[in-house]
């Protein structure tokens, strides 16, 4: 991985911190506040739902009192039957005198038949009515339709009836068609010391109890409360409201005793469900009562989804407000980033824009005088690597440079170039006339009357002690001997001046034009510096112009061509 991918990779991974803190910071807070709510819901609605519960168990257990209640007024109305009275009487009078009741069969016994079989016929629910023994033996019966005996005689029947005047068994199951069945009975014969010596008893369905346990009976507005009939000694469910059977079937209820708190089940359908057992204060009984999960806490799952809608909704926007906030620190960071690779890489035109007066605009404006102070230093030792000091030109190493660079455009582009050669005609006596200071200020004019007689395109060089070279950018012979000409004249017109004391002095320059054959820029400086040989030769201040180096022949001083 390249360096700058790395730094890349370090924003990022600073602006994905504060995203995720402040992602956290806004979900954590708020989901925890969202359970807490969640949970206060919760039991508040488990406590209403448990009340409702309660309070329907109460209702029913009203109902079922009252069912039962009508049955012993029912038999009470049939104990008070002189049929019934005769034949109990006549029985326990051969008990009395210790006849066998079964070898000497009362004659009244037939007659009694026919009528606990017409009692019975009356109501649909009723099974059996018989006339039992104190103990629990058959004196006499209604038609048993086929049914045999045994039923479930309670053993606690007497203390049932000197506690309230009649009994009832356990729900038992008929084998037949496995409807739950229940005997209930009265003492015939009660006399003031509640003594007695025989019941009247019936077998009866509870079926008739099934309507108790519909949903809306039991407070539901719709299908899903179920409730189921439970006998609180067996904790066996014996009867199942409409539909309560594929609801409630099977959930165990072996723990009846300890769900008498609101709890949740898993029903057969892998349903869930709320659901408790109330047990009755009388009959032994409780209500098995269950309520969909879903329905029972409806307002709960609304919350948590709402809760959990809310907790994203503020995630996202403060998501969106780190993003933009990470983004204004980001944007001006990368921004200092990419400019201080720049000008790593040696690129020291860069100036960051300052967008803001904080902390990163602060750093901006440092990184932009830093840049700025780092150019300026770099134009500095730029100049004094190409620059003469003494005259201010272009130093030997930088013209030569330049003179590259025009070679290399001349082969690009076929445009020709002149290069002149120039030196100070008797440099050596002017020192020794007027000083080396004074050799030094010929110097400095001398540049400046060469820079006042040349283009912007051309280039002037110290090329060394007293000697320099200028480049004329595309110049034909003609202009170029005419400009070496110019400055000449101009030179030895020129009076310089140094403390007080005036010289004259004149310049030789020899001039050279790039060739086709020129291989490289060394040969045409090769011919401007013969030319320049050739022109102190002839006789100095004059201007020579050398066609080839293998000519031989003399220029005159007014620059003639040496062809
Ligand atoms: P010619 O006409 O043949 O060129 O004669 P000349 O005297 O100019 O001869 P030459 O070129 O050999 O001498 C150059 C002299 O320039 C030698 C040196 O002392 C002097 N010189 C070189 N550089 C400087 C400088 O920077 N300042 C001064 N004052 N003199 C310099
Ligand atoms: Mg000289
Ligand atoms: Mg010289």
């Amino acid at each position: 991985m390249s360096k700058p991918n790395a730094e890349n990779s370090h924003l990022l991974s600073i602006r994905n911190r504060i995203l995720i803190f402040a992602v956290l910071v806004t979900v954590v807070p708020s989901l925890a506040m969202g359970l807490l709510l969640q949970n206060m819901l919760q039991s508040t609605i488990e406590e209403k739902v448990e009340q409702k519960f309660i309070d329907s168990a109460q209702i029913m257990e009203r109902e079922i009192s009252l069912w039962v209640k009508e049955r012993v007024y029912d038999l009470n109305v049939f104990s008070n039957s002189s049929i019934v009275s005769d034949v109990v009487t006549d029985y326990l009078k051969r008990m009395e005198e210790g006849k066998n009741q079964t070898q000497d069969p009362a004659s009244g016994i037939g007659m009694i038949h026919t009528y606990l079989t017409t009692l019975q016929n009356q109501f649909e629910d009723y099974v059996r009515i018989f006339i039992l023994s104190r103990q629990g033996s058959i004196i006499a019966s209604s038609g048993t339709g086929g049914r045999e005996p045994p039923f479930p005689f309670p053993e606690d029947s007497v203390e049932q009836i000197s506690d309230k005047q009649w009994f009832k068994s356990d729900v038992y199951i008929d084998p037949r068609d496995k409807s739950p069945l229940i005997l209930i009975g009265v003492p015939l014969s009660l006399d003031p010391l509640y003594e007695y010596g025989a019941l009247l008893v019936m077998e009866t369905r509870v079926t008739g109890l099934r309507p108790l346990l519909d949903p809306a009976e039991l407070g539901a507005s719709g299908d899903s409360t179920y409730g189921s009939l439970v006998d609180m000694k067996t904790e066996q469910a014996f009867l199942y409201g409409r539909k309560a059977r594929k609801g409630l079937k099977g959930i165990n209820l072996a723990l009846a005793g300890e769900l008498q708190n609101l709890r949740e089940f898993t029903g057969p359908m892998d349903e869930r469900l709320m659901g408790m057992v109330v047990p009755f204060h009388e009959l032994g009984w409780g209500l098995f009562i269950a309520e969909d999960y879903k329905t029972a806490f409806s307002r709960v799952i609304r919350s948590r989804h709402r809760n959990i809608l809310i907790v994203c909704f503020f995630g996202v926007l403060m998501g969106i407000a780190a993003y933009l906030l990470t983004r204004q620190i980001m944007v001006p960071l990368s921004d200092l980033t990419r400019g201080a690779k720049r000008v790593a890489g040696g690129d020291l035109d860069v100036q960051l824009m300052v967008h803001r007066n904080d902390e990163i605009g602060f750093a901006t404006s440092v990184f932009n005088e830093m840049v700025a102070e780092l150019k300026q230093n770099q134009t500095k030792l730029e100049q004094l690597a190409t620059t003469d000091p003494l005259t201010g030109l272009n130093n030997r190493k930088q013209v030569m440079t330049l003179l590259r660079n025009q070679y290399e455009y001349y082969r690009r582009y076929k445009t020709g170039f002149s290069v002149l050669m120039l030196d100070v005609d008797h440099f050596k006596a002017i020192n020794d006339t007027h000083g080396h200071q004074a050799g030094d200020t010929v110097l400095k004019q001398v540049a400046l009357i060469f820079q006042e007689n040349l283009r912007n395109v051309d280039s002037a060089g110290r090329y060394g002690g007293e000697e320099f070279l200028v480049i004329l950018a595309e110049s034909a012979k003609d202009e170029a001997i005419q400009a070496a000409e110019r400055i000449r004249e101009s030179v030895e017109n020129h009076i310089f001046v140094h403390e007080e004391q005036k010289i004259r002095l004149n310049i030789s320059i020899g001039i050279a034009r790039i060739h086709e054959q020129d291989g490289d820029e060394q040969r045409v400086v090769k011919r401007a510096d013969m030319a320049l040989y050739r022109a102190k030769g002839e006789g100095r201040n004059r201007v020579v112009y050398l066609a080839s180096e293998d000519q031989t022949a003399g220029g005159d001083e007014k620059g003639a061509d040496i062809q």
